[in-house]
């Protein structure tokens, strides 16, 4: 006979049995976590601070590649928030990264921002629309018909379709703006042709961030607030997740995915820093350091860097 009683006790046990793990890195995203569009929230910039101090490395993740890493730097500047360039990790920079991986100094016909641009120049790609080898898609207010339809003609005619995210909406001080994904369903309803999308919830956005760290999964933590992108993309690239209530996700949205964080917790202020981390009551606990020299094998692994 379970009682409502009886199934909180057991979601109780659950996550108190969650993996220990030894914390060296943190991903930790960037809207709903650090800030709210122009604003801070509470504890975030304690957070980074601890982590610096700590000595553990971290990477602020962002879908959106409108900006570059020294932009969004910048922003959060304003925001009271001191996140150096090369702590930021956007789709861009992934999607760059990826095309690198996939096929060195190639070419790019580039529906995008600067964010996206930079990435492709800084990697060795030429931005061309004539018979590139990938139409690459971006975030960008500025959309043009002439745009689209050069894209178009373009993916109709063979360049392979990459688009940094695939999310539909993304808010502004306004109200919703249509998003990188709406518009990819566009040129794909012209072509037939869907966009191989490389931000989260793909778990290559995450992995691409662990190997710029020189971090492994397992002593990796990952901080968001959207179950469907966030966590969902942390779990399947083997970290363990924290979900925080301070953005998109409540309480009660949780248990309507298939898969669940590590723990949740209302805001980043109430993620300890530390190398041990376990759950208590789906929240997390635990700041002190392990001898070094018991580390498990993995730790031994070629991948793996001790943090500077
Ligand atoms: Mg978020």
């Amino acid at each position: 006979m379970t009682t409502p009683a009886r199934r909180r006790a057991g979601r109780r046990a659950e996550s108190v049995a969650m993996s220990e793990r030894i914390i060296e890195n943190y991903l930790i995203d960037m809207d709903g976590v650090l800030v709210h569009e122009e604003h801070p929230i509470a504890g975030a910039d304690a957070f980074i601070a601890g982590v610096i101090a700590a000595g553990l490395g971290f990477l602020v993740l962002t879908n959106n590649s409108i900006y570059t890493a020294r932009d969004l730097s910048a922003r959060l500047s304003r925001s009271g928030l001191e996140i150096p360039p090369e702590r930021i990790w956007t789709s861009a920079l992934a999607t760059a990264l990826f095309l690198h991986t996939q096929r060195p100094g190639g070419s790019a016909y580039v529906v995008g921002e600067a964010g996206l641009t930079t990435a492709l120049h800084d990697i060795g790609y030429v931005l061309s629309d004539s018979s590139p080898d990938y139409v690459v898609l971006g975030e960008t207010r500025t959309y043009s018909f002439e745009a689209i339809t050069r894209a178009v003609r373009l993916v109709r005619d063979g360049a392979r379709f990459i688009a940094t995210n695939p999310d539909p909406t993304g808010p502004s001080v306004e109200g919703l703006l249509p998003a990188t994904g709406a518009v990819a369903a566009m040129i794909t309803k012209a072509t037939g042709v869907t966009p191989y999308f490389v931000g989260k919830p793909n778990p290559l956005m995450m992995r691409s961030a662990l190997n710029t760290l020189s971090a492994h999964s397992e002593t990796t933590v990952v901080i968001g607030d959207r179950m469907d992108t966030d966590v969902v993309a942390g779990l399947e690239a083997g970290m363990d997740t924290v979900l925080v209530l301070s953005g998109i996700t409540t309480h009660a949205d949780i248990e309507r995915f298939p898969y669940r964080p590590s723990a949740v917790v209302d805001s980043i202020a109430r993620v300890p820093v530390g190398r041990d981390v376990h759950t208590i009551d789906g929240a997390l606990t635990g700041a002190t350091r392990r001898p070094a020299p018991t580390a498990p094998a993995d730790d031994t692994a070629p991948r793996h860097t001790t943090q500077s």
